[in-house]
């Protein structure tokens, strides 16, 4: 499995619809401070599911859609998707191409659709259990997560440890169990 491509329209910095393709082997993003890099791989972390406004560099969840500029007026909606080859079948569906997106309003309303079906944030979050995929996953590592994950908790490491092992699901299962 890998990240085939990743679509942006209003989040953030960009305004524009883009599309980046990424072709096998690494991909680097250069360019001067306040060029949205890291807008970039804020854009994979809310397609995920991210929930916190924090996490993203941003006081309210409204503050990831463009804000406009001197010369562009703000935009109505953010919207991420991101492609991923599954010809391996690493994610459990039945698909060799899977396409997450979510899409947000300033009034707050806001979907997510799997392979251009709407769902639910629960079923984004189950597709990417244990695969290191995912907000909790271990894909993404922002600054400062690397002392985070030394000087953390046991209980917090045991936890990346776990998603590692590929036993989260059973771990929620067995809680889900154990409620009812
Ligand atoms: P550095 O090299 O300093 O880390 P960077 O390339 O990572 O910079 P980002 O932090 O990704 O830069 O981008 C910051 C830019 O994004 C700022 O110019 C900020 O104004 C812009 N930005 C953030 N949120 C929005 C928004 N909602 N609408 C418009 N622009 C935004
Ligand atoms: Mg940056």
């Amino acid at each position: 499995m890998y990240l085939k491509s990743l679509e942006i329209q209003g989040f953030k910095s960009f305004a524009n619809k883009l599309v980046f393709e990424f072709k096998g082997g690494i991909t680097g993003i250069v360019g001067p401070n306040g060029s949205g890099k890291s807008n970039v791989a804020d854009a994979v972390r809310w397609v995920l599911g991210e929930q916190s406004a924090k996490q993203l560099r941003g006081a309210k969840m409204e503050d990831i859609i463009f804000s406009g500029t001197q010369t562009r007026k703000p935009l109505g909606f953010a919207y991420v998707a991101i492609t991923l080859d599954n010809s391996d079948h690493q994610l459990a569906i039945d698909y060799d191409e899977v396409k997450v997106a979510r899409r947000v309003y300033r009034s707050g309303e806001s979907e997510y659709l799997i392979n251009g079906t709407n769902c639910r944030l629960k079923d984004v979050q189950e597709l990417f259990l244990d695969t290191g995929i995912g907000k909790e996953g271990y894909s993404i590592i922002g600054q400062g997560q690397i002392d985070k994950i030394l000087s953390g908790k046991p209980e917090d490491r045991r936890e990346l440890f776990d998603e590692a092992a590929g036993i989260v699901k059973f771990k929620k299962r067995k809680a889900t169990a154990e409620k009812n």
